[in-house]
Order: C-alpha cells, then sequence, then structure tokens
C-alpha cells in the first residue's frame, strides 16, 4: 500500500488523472482525498460514490491494493469476505439493507472498470433493471 508521501506535486482534477499517476482508492485510504465515509474497520471502507447511478451508491474498498476481485479473492479470501460483510452493513446503514440493494465488482476492460483497485459497488435505492446495460 501506498504511504503518506507528498504528492502535492500530482494534479488533482479527478480519477483519470489520478489513476494514470497513482492510485486515487489508496489515496482516499491515505486520506489524501476526502471521502463521504459510511463504513470503516481495520481492513475495510465504504464511502459514497461521487457519481452515483442510484439514490444510494456506495463503493466498498479493501484498504490494501489489489487491482481487482480476482487478485483480491486469491490472496485473502476472508478479506473478501469481510468486504462483502460490510457491504451488507454499509446497505443497512444507508437504509436499504432489506429493500434489496445489487452488489457489482465490475473486472477489466469490457466491465468497464475505471480504478484498479478493487471495490464493490452497492447499488440501491430503486428498483434496478435487469440485464444491466
Ligand atoms: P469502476 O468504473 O467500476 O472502476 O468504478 C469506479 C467508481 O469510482 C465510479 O463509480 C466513480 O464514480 C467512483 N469514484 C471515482 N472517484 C471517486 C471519488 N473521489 N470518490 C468517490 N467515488 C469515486
Ligand atoms: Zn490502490
Amino acid at each position: 500500500m501506498h504511504g503518506r508521501a507528498d504528492r502535492s506535486h500530482l494534479p488533482r482534477l479527478g480519477p483519470t488523472i489520478f489513476a494514470v499517476t497513482d492510485c486515487l482508492f489508496c489515496a482516499i485510504v491515505a486520506g489524501e482525498i476526502p471521502a463521504t465515509l459510511v463504513v470503516e474497520t481495520d481492513r475495510v471502507l465504504a464511502f459514497r460514490d461521487i457519481n452515483p447511478q442510484a439514490p444510494i451508491h456506495v463503493v466498498v474498498i479493501s484498504k490494501t491494493h489489489y487491482p481487482d476481485v480476482a487478485a483480491l479473492a486469491a490472496a485473502d479470501d476472508a478479506l473478501l469476505g469481510e468486504l462483502l460483510r460490510q457491504a451488507h452493513y454499509a446497505a443497512t446503514a444507508e437504509g436499504i439493507g432489506t429493500s434489496g440493494y445489487r452488489v457489482v465488482f465490475n473486472t477489466g476492460a469490457h466491465a468497464g472498470q475505471e480504478v484498479p483497485h478493487v471495490h464493490a459497488h452497492l447499488l440501491g435505492g430503486r428498483s434496478l433493471t435487469w440485464p444491466p446495460g
């Protein structure tokens, strides 16, 4: 994981620029980029998505950097389990624990993964269509 190295020389223009030069979600874990936290444990962080696709849209990440869910599953299945448990906890905290929600891991180019740090999207607060686009 990245430390608290000085990143003041880096552009703070958003995820695209940061993803090229550094890891956006590691910077959120380090407190270098603000986020609206929903859940925090020793190993997992959940925060509101900056560009919500549903009334409730939370991003749930491992604090340790893995590029995607496949890498996390291969390295630490207990951590993957905790991430999913905290996704449900976040759903409950956001008031959609019983109405229902969707958990999505975009993985790779065809899924449109933009941030190469494993994250689950927690989506809810309305009826979600299926199949997804
Ligand atoms: P993905 O396309 O699956 O990699 O998802 C990345 C998600 O991160 C997108 O839904 C973005 O809206 C979200 N995102 C990007 N930057 C931030 C940020 N600074 N705070 C919260 N969410 C962000
Ligand atoms: Zn990272």
